[in-house]
């Protein structure tokens, strides 16, 4: 069948992709440690289980107004205030299936053709191909590991032009994990509002923070700010509801309505009995504590175990669940004969002869890195990182 040419502007998720590799290996009888997971290994906690059955069999399985039900609203308006000080009306909050499909929304409510994107790279995978699927063109920025991954500020004012239209902005970050510097924020606020520019804020990872990390928000920054942007946020991470799907975003009225229209002639309403248990969800996050620490903890293994290895660089992230080491000390080098020539091969090379599966950095922009994931328990990082370092006591010139 001939496909929409649309359908070559874009690629498909390359997490997703690797993800996918590692479970069908395995499913061969491998034994593949994977590094990949894009999701917290910890379990829903059974009081938001409960809320959803409790939902699902008091009959709250009908459709509900496109943008989520008015418990739901009232409740993710409450905890903004809450936690961020700042306070929204109900015609400005729009519930989705999932974080992603806000900014799938948000990318074809806004951006035309023409239209320039500024992303931070590295970058989410999926932040330029929503926008080349809305047909606009991503551009850019560079964060250098050398600065703690934060927005180079001086390129970001370079590739400004009066066809920017938004800048993504994604703290604490996926892939790297860093949570960027209050005065960072301050300084993308401040040339968003100068140059009438929209940021559209991912806080997903919000509340997944270590060593005392307290991310900032533009929409906390005053009213000028808040006009200016969509905050992004939603239940996967931080409630471990990745399944879920339930995601939302805080923008003017004028945008959601937008959002809304689009959303009112694809998904319609976010599954019914979820939104009743996200309701309760925001109530009660007492859970959480404990699972940072173990993260942190984890965390802490990992980042040991890299930098303790010849020609790799690991900087200690205070966000998210991932961390982004630089491996060029080993590009060029050989395993077995075979070289390794950028991060997809030194990705696959460790699937095949290390059994242990990370993410090449060049999904996210960033050639000659890996993103491990540390949502798997202690005992499968330490034997990972063993494998790892096994296979670098192998490699040759
Ligand atoms: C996981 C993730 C999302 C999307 O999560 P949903 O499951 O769609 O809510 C969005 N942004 C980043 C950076 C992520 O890592």
């Amino acid at each position: 069948m001939k496909l929409a040419r649309r359908m070559d502007s874009f690629e498909e998720s390359a997490t997703m992709e690797i993800g996918g590799k590692i479970t069908r290996l395995n499913a061969q009888g491998r034994d593949i440690i994977s590094f990949a997971a894009g999701e917290p290994d910890f379990d829903t906690p059974d009081f938001i289980k409960q809320a959803a059955v409790n939902a699902i069999n008091k009959g709250f399985n009908k459709y509900t107004p496109v943008a989520g039900n008015d418990a739901i609203k009232t409740a993710i308006i409450e905890f903004t205030q809450k936690t961020l000080g700042v306070t929204y009306a109900k015609n400005e909050v729009i519930v989705s299936l999932g974080a992603k499909h806000s900014l799938y929304n948000i990318s074809q409510a806004l951006f035309d053709e023409w239209d320039e994107v500024i992303i931070f790279s590295p970058y989410w995978v999926s932040y330029p191909n929503q926008v080349l699927l809305a047909g606009a063109k991503p551009v850019f920025v560079n964060c250098d590991a050398k600065n703690g991954f934060m927005p180079d500020i001086d390129d970001l004012k370079k590739k400004i032009t009066p066809a920017t239209k938004a800048i993504i902005l994604n703290s604490p970050c996926n892939p790297t994990g860093a949570v960027y510097s209050n005065e960072i924020i301050r300084k993308i606020a401040e040339i968003a509002v100068e140059d009438d520019i929209i940021l559209i804020s991912d806080e997903i990872y919000d509340a997944i923070v270590y060593d005392g990390a307290r991310p900032l928000s533009p929409v906390q920054l005053g009213d000028d700010v808040k006009k200016q942007t969509i905050l992004v946020n939603g239940f996967s991470k931080t409630f471990s509801m990745t399944g879920w799907r339930l995601g939302y975003s805080l923008a003017s009225a004028d945008v959601t309505t937008a959002m809304v229209k689009i959303q009112s002639q694809s998904t319609s309403n976010p599954v019914t009995p979820m939104q009743y248990a996200a309701v309760e969800a925001l109530k009660d996050l007492s859970f959480l504590a404990p699972r940072l620490e173990e993260f942190r903890k984890r965390r802490d293994v990992i980042v040991k175990a890299l930098n303790s290895l010849d020609g790799v660089k690991c900087t200690t992230p205070t966000g998210a669940f991932y961390v982004f080491p630089d491996f060029s000390g080993w590009i060029g080098k050989k395993i077995d004969g075979e070289e390794i020539k950028d991060s997809a091969s030194l990705a696959n090379l460790l699937i095949e002869k290390a059994e242990i599966g990370p993410v090449p950095g060049a999904a996210f922009g960033a050639e000659n890195h890996l993103r491990f994931s540390y949502a798997l328990s202690e005992k499968q990082i330490t034997e990972g990182m063993r494998r790892l370092s096994a296979f670098a006591a192998k490699l040759t010139d």
